[in-house]
């Protein structure tokens, strides 16, 4: 997930839980490969344990395209994907093959499967796959498009089908719109609402062409710098922030208020004489 392909033709999924809302079924599947590098290890065990690898792939491909695609516009030619999990440091990254760029290879790392939480890991593998498998269908500006939009429209993608795992940054102390994965994916859903639904989906068909940042950014947002949306951004992200804030505190202060009273009632109930135990009165005493 967080490597930027080679070539700059960059793209995660849960098979049963995108595929309610977003998977689209009118999409000619491309092959599909399954390769396992490292049996060995825990990573390839566990992947086989959790998910079924061709739905798990098949649905990441339908939700890339519902989302990204949808109305079957334009996409690269792909003739094939394979999966190849094998041992390496980082998570998963996107390429194609030397020979020929329309077979794609997604690598997931098994050292990074095994590192999953297990309650996380249908998800996290899920959410890792229709990300790569973006990379696989998104256009790139002819090769010359900024990485961290890349990556950024990866993960708007991977928002959109439910799949945003917990510990993903709305904003970051000092970063900009093109600090790319969950940062960028969150500002491009931002801009939904002042630039329609469909705005990364116009974005995505727009870098069909080479990728000029000024030029990109007037036509989508009608002349508005980026960086001025950015700071919008921020700014109504740190006021939410306040507001959840004060909410929490709120919400502490009456916690600790309901239980100060809670300790008075305790205090105050009267004292209740014990009742006689059953079977102690006086008619029952023995003669
Ligand atoms: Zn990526």
């Amino acid at each position: 997930m967080p490597a930027i392909p080679p070539r700059g033709d960059a793209a995660s999924s849960d098979s049963r839980k995108t595929s309610t809302k977003h998977v689209c079924e009118d999409v000619p599947l491309p092959l599909t490969r399954l390769e396992i590098r490292d049996l060995s290890g825990e990573g390839a065990k566990l992947f086989l344990h959790t998910v079924d690898a061709p739905s798990i792939l098949n649905n990441a491909i339908k939700t890339v395209h519902a989302i990204l695609t949808p109305m079957r516009l334009d996409t690269p030619n792909v003739r094939s994907i394979t999966l190849i999990l094998r041992d390496f440091a980082g998570v998963a990254y996107t390429t194609g093959k030397d020979i020929d760029f329309e077979h794609k290879e997604i690598h997931f790392s098994t050292e990074y499967i095994e590192s999953i939480d297990p309650e996380r890991l249908k998800d996290e593998i899920t959410g890792v796959l229709v990300h790569e498998m973006v990379h696989v269908w998104q256009w790139n500006g002819e090769h010359s498009c900024n990485g961290g939009l890349i990556e950024g429209i990866a993960d708007w993608v991977r928002l959109k089908a439910g799949l945003a795992p917990p510990h993903w940054r709305k904003r970051c102390e000092g970063c900009e719109w093109d600090a790319g994965y969950d940062v960028t994916g969150f500002f491009l859903a931002s801009l939904e609402g002042e630039f329609g639904k469909d705005v990364v989906v116009r974005m995505n068909q727009q870098l069909r062409h080479r990728y000029v940042e000024e030029e990109f950014w007037r036509e989508i947002s009608g002349g508005k710098d980026v960086k001025i949306l950015w700071d919008k951004y921020t700014l109504s992200q740190s006021e939410q922030e306040n507001r959840d804030r004060e909410e929490e505190q709120r919400d502490g202060e009456e916690k600790q208020e309901n239980g100060e009273k809670n300790q008075d009632a305790d205090r105050k109930l009267p004292f209740r004489k014990p009742e006689s135990p059953i079977g102690s009165s006086k008619d029952d005493s023995p003669a």
